[in-house]
């Protein structure tokens, strides 16, 4: 059964859906199969087939997402298929979703921020992106824009950065987590000003070149879950950032901006893992389909049932709240206040992660063994709770509002 809740969705909707699928299938599994087992060096390695599955995701034409779904679509309808590109793509792979999704994402970038000069800039350039925040002795306390801590004065930055005329200077570092941060060659990047009296909100947001003299990149992160997903700390040496690539500043602006960016990808997450978490309840369902045990498939077991009913309720519950909070945010004037957005990720992230658990537990001892899908699925939903905001950390961010 696979019918899609969503009764609006015209021919050419669909037809991207099924394109979407059918790379998902065909090209995203098994490269994420593949690099999931390789070190992470070799992940990023030149000869990686990392490469040839970004070439076959351009050719799919959804560079640029989600302006690239042509003119004729309403905001809504815009985002509707937006979620339902991302459950597909992610759905395939989540690692190389994120991946694929941030190359050359950068002129998008500059569009949002009302900066032409910055569009011409990166639309020169062929490159994936980053989203640079977080930092070694910072995790929670860049992200909580909304917390007392925040504008603590207490508590060295480890990216700092001054004026030097109408340029500025750059040093320190961000976290080993950016997501493709060893391989990015734009980021947007908050720093703080190294001599705030209003801790991490006096801070300053660039969308930089990441070719600048005096930057470089650490190793690639070895984790656990989401092993196709880059991720490594950039530093930051006496970085000369030209003013053309300043986008804003200061405690009266930055926290909103910061609030703003997070809110907007608290809702990306929640469609990305509503992908995921359907591709637990699809693996579970399949094998309860095949696997006999008493003589039948276990499907035929009434416990089995129930617990495959409990995984479709909560899917299909989860998959219409993130949907119904995209589109919210995308057709409210100012977009929605963070605490909707958190629900979304929260939400999704915590679905994804009981269903791959769920998942496993169908697969009997088969759930535990590499050669099986599922324990793959549970890794990466297990680095979500922790991805764009540590789940907890998030709830205490919307209680804030309330
Ligand atoms: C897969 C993945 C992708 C990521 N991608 C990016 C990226 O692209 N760019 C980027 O900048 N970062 C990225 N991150 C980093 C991510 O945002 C941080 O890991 C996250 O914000 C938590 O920070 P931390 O790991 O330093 O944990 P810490 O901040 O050290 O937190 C540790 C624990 O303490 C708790 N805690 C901390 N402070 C408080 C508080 N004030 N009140 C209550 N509890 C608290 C947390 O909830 C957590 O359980 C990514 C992370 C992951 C896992």
């Amino acid at each position: 059964m696979d019918i899609d809740l969503d009764l609006t969705l015209t021919e050419e909707m669909l037809a991207i859906r099924e394109s979407c699928r059918r790379f998902a299938t065909e090209v995203l599994r098994p490269l994420a199969a593949k690099l999931d087992r390789m070190d992470p060096e070799a992940v990023i390695a030149k000869d990686s087939p990392l490469w040839d599955g970004l070439e076959k995701f351009k050719a799919l034409g959804l560079v640029g997402m989600p302006e690239c779904y042509g003119d004729d679509l309403t905001p809504a309808q815009r985002t509707l298929m937006h979620s339902i590109v991302c459950e597909e793509l992610a759905w395939g792979d989540v690692g190389l979703f994120i991946t694929y999704a941030l190359y050359n994402m950068a002129p998008g970038v500059a569009k949002a921020y009302g900066r032409q000069d910055l569009v011409d800039f990166f639309s020169q350039r062929d490159e994936i992106f980053c989203l640079a925040l977080t930092e070694p002795n910072h995790g929670c306390d860049m992200v909580g824009f909304s917390e007392a801590s925040f504008r603590d004065p207490k508590g060295r930055a480890d990216l700092r950065v001054r004026r030097d005329g109408d340029d500025f200077i750059l040093n320190g570092q961000k976290a080993a987590w950016v997501s493709c941060g060893t391989i990015a060659g734009s980021a947007v990047l908050f720093a703080t000003y190294e001599d705030s009296k209003e801790g991490r909100a006096d801070g300053v947001v660039f969308l930089l070149p990441l070719d600048l003299p005096g930057i470089s990149r650490g190793k690639p992160l070895d984790k656990i879950g989401q092993r196709t997903l880059n991720q490594g700390e950039i530093f930051f040496d006496n970085v000369r950032v030209p003013r053309q690539f300043f986008l804003m500043d200061g405690p009266a602006i930055y926290p909103h901006v910061l609030g703003a960016t997070l809110r907007d990808a608290n809702i990306a997450m929640g469609q990305q893992f509503i992908g995921v978490a359907r591709a637990a309840y699809d693996h579970a369902l399949a094998y309860a389909k095949e696997r006999v045990q008493g003589g039948v498939p276990i499907i035929q077991h009434q416990a089995v049932k129930l617990r495959l009913f409990n995984m479709f309720s909560k899917l299909t519950a989860a998959r219409s709240h993130v949907r119904r909070i995209a589109m919210a945010n995308a057709t409210r004037d100012g977009g929605l206040p963070f605490p909707y957005a958190a629900t979304a990720k929260v939400v999704a992230t915590q679905t994804c992660l009981d269903l791959a658990h769920e998942a496993i537990t169908m697969f009997g001892g088969y759930g535990l063994c590499r050669e099986y899908p599922v324990e793959k699925l549970f890794r990466d939903a297990r680095a979500s709770l922790i991805e764009d905001g540590e789940n907890t950390m998030l709830a205490l961010m919307a209680v804030s509002h309330f």
